[in-house]
């Protein structure tokens, strides 16, 4: 994608939440929207030098409260933040996906594309949020064992 295009985009994203467009913002949700994984602060903190960590803390909790990205605990326990789909809003996430966690690479990966079983609570249980998640072997690290192996 162009970065003159996708700069665009994640200004009209920040105009429709109501905050203002600034350079370390617009950096963050590129950088959250390079990869196909969640990313923790730590590392973008090695990829944003010029950006104090407690400037990236107030955006990554600022955009968390707006339904722009969402909060997934990588097997380390280390808070790491994917992009939210658009039906997201201020306080009221909808992100009943599937994360996947990969014991090899540790990445925490958001599949969006699945259908998911409804789920029959018994009477009397009314769930508020649902989170899924899955522990196994990626399909960048799969390929990585094949070749060893073979
Ligand atoms: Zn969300
Ligand atoms: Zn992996
Ligand atoms: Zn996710």
């Amino acid at each position: 994608m162009n970065a003159n295009k996708n700069k665009y985009q994640f200004g009209d994203l920040l105009a429709r939440h109501h905050l203002k467009k600034t350079e370390p913002r617009l950096r963050v949700l590129s950088m959250l929207a390079s990869k196909n994984f969640a990313t923790s602060q730590p590392d973008l903190e090695d990829v944003m030098l010029d950006i104090d960590r407690g400037t990236l803390y107030r955006i990554l909790n600022a955009f968390e409260e707006k339904g722009i990205i969402h909060k997934v605990f990588d097997l380390n326990g280390t808070a790491n933040y994917a992009l939210c789909k658009s039906s997201c809003e201020e306080n009221h996430h909808h992100d009943e996906h599937l994360h996947f966690n990969c014991v090899v690479c540790n990445n925490v990966y958001c599949l969006d594309d699945l259908d998911l079983p409804a789920l029959n609570l018994p009477a009397g249980f009314q769930p508020m949020n649902l989170s899924l998640s899955a522990t196994g072997i990626c399909p960048k690290c799969g390929k990585k064992s094949d070749i060893t192996e073979n």
